[in-house]
């Protein structure tokens, strides 16, 4: 099959969940056979989200070949198990970057660059994955970030107008919209789902498919209304009512038939709908587990996007161990010695999470500290790991000023120090260790006893400092183990101490590759000591 595109546009305001409607889409595409990857437009300047803080953007997520990307990127690997790359993120900032460089290098042979042919002609290139050629998809998803009506959207939503024009059946537009509920007057609202989709319509562009937000059941004759006043056909109106949980939407998205109104719309047969019967067994899983396991999320974001994928793979390992995961998120900035046990109290286990920067590190030290001496379930992560790391320093090994030299320059204990490779670096933004390398098992380690005793595992990394190799044997020999080694470049990637219940730390981000169907081995082995601890 020649490969077919869909775009995905939003309207009325943000934050509707179009990532988890392309997900889904993308899941639901792919248990009927087909081929399928989703890719993000985002509107925004930056080259990648790498350089924007997680207040701005919520989590950076990190692609196997080492891309700092939005966070639906996340949504769409835990949904679909597809491994997204550097051509699933794309910015405007980028697309102005290949301009201008091309620019430059004079290839535009004295032509005037413009937005329009130049940008949008960038943006169609991309959306058609023209350096993907031989990737053999059967469907392109496209979500494009933002809110119709945006200005800085409007190259894009120019390069869909061009592309339906160009491919005929083989594009669909899909426009997510909010239908809001007036208490007062106790009514759903329509309207402005109708202006949105005018606005659509100005720039070109008519939707095939509207997929509407609502906390309130649409009866037909709503749909019906909204389909004759934006041109859809009735059974192309879907509904997107809250759900207990994110991970209902495909099925409700199937239910209603949005993946055969995308084949009817492009001339494929629809044949018959999918069982999905393990996405269905999982939530089953997920219905059954409500015996509760409170877990605290040391860190110092107060966002719940900022520790997405962390979140989502607690969430997950506590389903496969038949348990709700319960997350506390516990300020690292608040954290002092004398309330830790108080702040602490009730949690099975922590997470000390990732991040930059000296704000909080302290607080996540006392963490380490009082969960180590009392023997409390803790995964350190990336920056988590560093800080279990310094703890022991200070506290087993008795280097009090000992720290990492991204917070103090001058520590004469930097048992966390800056990489070589990175020393020379000056440039922000896709410059760190990214993406993922191999990492070599310790047998009989607890953390390769999560992994199935496999002996090399390939995780994906964010960072700068590393574990310093020069303190290595004093930590070995005081308990802390280094049980997890990049062969190429002998790095530790994970520190652990055999004889607490699970003390384990990784420098890598397993959350980015833990999925749906696939929950990663490590916070499922956590999980599981939450519970027995
Ligand atoms: N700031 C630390 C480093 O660069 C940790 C990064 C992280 O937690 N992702 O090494």
């Amino acid at each position: 099959m020649e490969t077919k595109f869909i775009f995905i546009t939003g309207g009325v305001v943000s934050s509707l969940g179009k990532g988890i409607i392309s997900a889904s889409l993308g899941k639901l595409l792919q248990a009927r056979g087909y081929k399928v990857t989703i890719q993000k437009f985002d509107p925004y300047i930056n080259i990648d989200p790498g350089t924007l803080n997680p207040y701005e953007h919520g989590e950076c997520y990190v692609t196997e070949d080492g891309m700092e990307t939005d966070l639906d990127l996340g949504h769409y690997e835990r949904f679909t198990d597809i491994h997204t790359s550097r051509h699933n993120s794309i910015t405007t900032g980028r697309i102005y970057k290949t301009v201008i460089d091309r620019e430059r290098r004079g290839d535009y042979l004295g032509k005037t660059i413009q937005v329009v042919p130049h940008i949008t002609d960038e943006i169609k290139r991309r959306m058609l994955r023209e350096e993907e050629k031989d990737e053999q998809l059967d469907f392109v998803i496209t979500e494009v970030g933002g809110t119709i009506g945006d200005i800085e959207s409007a190259p894009f939503m120019e390069a869909i107008r061009q592309l339906r024009w160009q491919l005929g059946r083989s594009a669909v537009c899909i426009h997510l919209t909010y239908v809001p509920y007036l208490k007062a007057a106790d009514e759903l609202k329509t309207k402005p789902t109708q202006h949105s989709v005018k606005e659509l319509q100005g720039m070109g562009i008519q939707p095939d498919i509207l997929v509407l937000r609502t906390e309130r059941h649409l009866d037909d004759a709503m749909r019906m209304k909204v389909a004759s006043f934006c041109n859809v056909d009735v059974e192309c109106v879907v509904q997107s009512e809250d759900m207990p949980s994110i991970y209902e939407v495909p099925i409700s998205m199937q239910k209603q038939g949005l993946d055969a109104a995308v084949l009817r719309k492009m001339g494929i047969p629809v044949g018959e709908t999918p069982a999905m019967v393990p996405w269905h067994e999982f939530l089953d899983k997920q219905r059954h587990a409500t015996r509760e396991v409170h877990i605290g999320l040391v860190g110092k974001y107060d966002l719940q996007d900022a520790y997405k994928s962390i979140r989502e793979s607690l969430n997950l390992a506590g389903i496969y161990c038949d348990v709700k995961a319960k997350l506390h998120f516990i300020n690292s900035e608040h954290i002092t010695a004398e309330n830790i046990g108080e702040q602490l109290s009730g949690c099975a286990g922590i997470v000390i999470c990732p991040g930059f920067g000296q704000r909080g590190i302290e607080g996540k030290i006392i963490a380490a500290e009082y969960a180590r001496t009392h023997d409390i379930p803790t995964f350190g992560i990336c920056l988590g790991m560093q800080m279990m790391v310094i703890e022991f320093a200070r506290n087993v090994l008795g280097y009090k000023d000992a720290n990492s030299s991204e917070m103090d320059a001058q520590t004469p204990h930097n048992v966390i120090d800056m990489m070589e490779e990175q020393k020379s670096i000056t440039q922000m933004g896709g410059t760190m260790r990214l993406g993922a390398y191999d990492c070599e098992l310790m047998a009989g380690s607890r953390a390769a006893k999560a992994y199935d005793n496999q002996a090399i595992i390939r995780e994906r990394h964010r960072h700068r400092y590393e574990f310093n190799n020069d303190y290595k044997s004093e930590y070995e020999s005081h308990g802390m183990r280094c049980v997890g080694i990049n062969p190429a470049a002998n790095l530790v990637e994970i520190v652990e101490i055999p004889e607490k219940k699970w003390y384990i730390g990784a420098q890598f981000h397993p959350e980015y590759s833990s999925t749906v169907l696939h929950p990663h081995p490590l916070f499922k082995s956590f999980v599981e000591a939450c519970i027995n601890a």
